[in-house]
């Protein structure tokens, strides 16, 4: 069973990284994927090029062992979707069984994503929950969840998609839209990003 966490990653943080390394520990996985999309399909164009995206996730990922970057989605030229690249790395390990972990705010806008339910069919939702995150408010939502839901995290493992698992995790009020605010407000962003990576933001003058 492998983690796959996407996002914009712009830039990555801790906020991304401990919350994968608490759903790793617990779910006892080998590997975590951060998959960098390259054109956002529901918010506003990145700050930082796909190719700084992609260098500050490998400087924050090089040195926990099982943490992978995986640069398929910037290969790609056309909007990153997950059920894309989700079928291309079902291609690669047909018989791997996929945890896409999402953040609860992502979840909440779930099913406007492109294709949940064929989505679904490809892997397991881990939900990790964000501070101030509530149950999805939107009935559709609400529906879609408690027919997958299961929280015993001991069954993903017994079934290659399908579920959605809630995981509590370590609560980090860090996002990456308040850490670009900091940097154009001259403040310092140390301790919201690893060292390497707010070393790389200064260097090359990313979000000013
Ligand atoms: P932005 O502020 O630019 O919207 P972000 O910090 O939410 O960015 P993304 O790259 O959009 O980061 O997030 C990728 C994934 O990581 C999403 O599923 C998001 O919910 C999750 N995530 C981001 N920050 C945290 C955090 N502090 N705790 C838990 N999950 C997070």
């Amino acid at each position: 069973m492998i983690g796959i966490l996407g996002g914009t990653f712009d830039p990555i943080h801790l906020g991304h990284l401990r919350t994968a390394l608490d759903v790793k520990e617990r779910l006892a996985l080998p590997e975590v994927r951060f998959i960098p999309l390259r054109f956002a399909v529901h918010r506003d164009q990145p700050g930082a090029t796909p190719e700084q995206r992609l260098e500050m996730v490998r400087l924050a990922t090089a040195e926990q062992p099982g943490f992978v970057t995986d640069d398929r989605e910037l290969r790609r030229e056309q909007p990153s979707y997950t059920l894309h690249t989700l079928q291309s790395l079902r291609a690669e390990m047909p018989s791997e069984t996929f945890c896409l972990l999402l953040g609860s705010d992502a979840y909440q806008g779930f099913l406007g994503w492109h294709q949940p339910e064929q989505i679904m069919q490809l892997a397991h939702l881990v939900v990790m929950k964000r501070p101030g995150f509530q149950l999805p408010a939107d009935p559709a939502l609400q529906a879609f969840t408690s027919d997958r839901e299961t929280p015993d995290a001991t069954t993903l493992a017994h079934q290659q998609a399908g579920l959605v698992h809630f995981m509590e995790v370590t609560l980090l009020d860090i996002s990456a839209t308040d850490i670009r605010r900091r940097i154009q407000s001259g403040t310092s962003i140390r301790y919201l990003v690893p060292d390497p990576v707010a070393q790389f933001i200064r260097q090359e003058k990313i979000y000013l």
